[in-house]
């Protein structure tokens, strides 16, 4: 139970505890998570510190200052997330999306033909940032966002319909192993699975204890949901068609060998905003 005290106020020891808890940047981080929880601008909530917090929106804003404290993601909290200029739903049932992951669209932005009408797939759409991020880019793209998890794609339909993409984005709750659009798709992307069964133990709490295993476990060697793709891709793809991969940073060398001996040609790998590598095209 929380005392009556004004904005401010709250913000103050909402603003300690994040704090105290190790938070990068704690006054930030109370004051967007007040804005959530009250539904403020910015402007609001300098009109209104000196006004009383109400008592519910008081307790539903300690919830949220004590989840975060505890380590529960941001984007989880407040149930949004940005990505490449876009805002988008999320959900544990989804990835956060990572700034990384935008040169997955710069790379595929790059080699698509400009002003052709062509068809993109997107492999384990989580939230559908990758596929999204594209359409709203290029007016000309359709496509389509498969996850095997219908949870996800829930997500991923909302967002399509909050970007006004319903007509040219369909989303389905399928595996890659089960999809048949391979034929007809000029540009597969997919963020898959990649790090090692043995690493997931090991990755920082806040992706540990919160993000789906399923978006992160690639298997004992990492590699299991490259190989899956590469082998139907090398099978079903049209000549010409690209593939743009996320790779985790140490995983250049294997996925090119992969996609090498799969028959593909015009292999390259890009950098992210770190220097590591983080896409693999084909
Ligand atoms: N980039 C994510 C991470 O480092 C992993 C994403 C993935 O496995 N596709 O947590």
């Amino acid at each position: 139970m929380h005392e009556a005290r004004t904005y401010k106020v709250q913000l103050g020891i909402a603003s300690t505890r994040l704090k105290s808890a190790g938070i990068d940047r704690p006054g930030r981080e109370a004051r967007h998570l007040m804005q959530h929880v009250c539904a403020f601008s910015a402007a609001d909530l300098i009109n209104r510190e000196s006004d009383l917090m109400p008592k519910a929106e008081t307790e539903a804003f300690f919830d949220l200052v004590e989840r975060r404290s505890l380590g529960e993601p941001y984007e989880y909290l407040t149930g949004e997330a940005w990505f490449y200029g876009l805002r988008l739903s999320c959900s544990p049932a989804t990835l956060i999306p990572r700034p990384d992951s935008e040169v997955a669209v710069d790379e595929a932005l790059a080699r698509l033909p400009l002003g052709r009408l062509s068809k993109i797939a997107d492999l384990g759409t989580g939230t559908g940032c990758l596929l999204i991020a594209l359409l709203k880019h290029e007016p000309r793209l359709t496509g389509v966002g498969i996850d095997l998890s219908a949870a996800a794609i829930e997500v991923a339909q909302q967002n399509v319909d909050a970007h006004g993409l319903s007509e040219r984005a369909e989303m389905r709750a399928i595996g890659w192993r089960d999809w048949d659009g391979w034929g007809e798709t000029d540009l597969i992307i997919s963020n898959p699975p990649y790090i090692r069964s043995d690493v997931i133990e090991t990755l920082d709490d806040s992706v540990r204890a919160y993000e789906p295993h399923t978006a992160l476990d690639g298997g004992i060697s990492g590699l299991d949901a490259y190989r899956e793709i590469i082998a139907l891709a090398a099978t079903g793809m049209k000549p010409g068609a690209w593939i743009v991969f996320e790779i985790g940073f140490d995983q250049g060398a294997e996925v090119r060998s992969l996609l090498e001996s799969a028959g593909f040609s015009s292999i390259s790998v890009a950098c992210d905003t770190g220097q590591r590598d983080r896409v693999v095209s084909a």
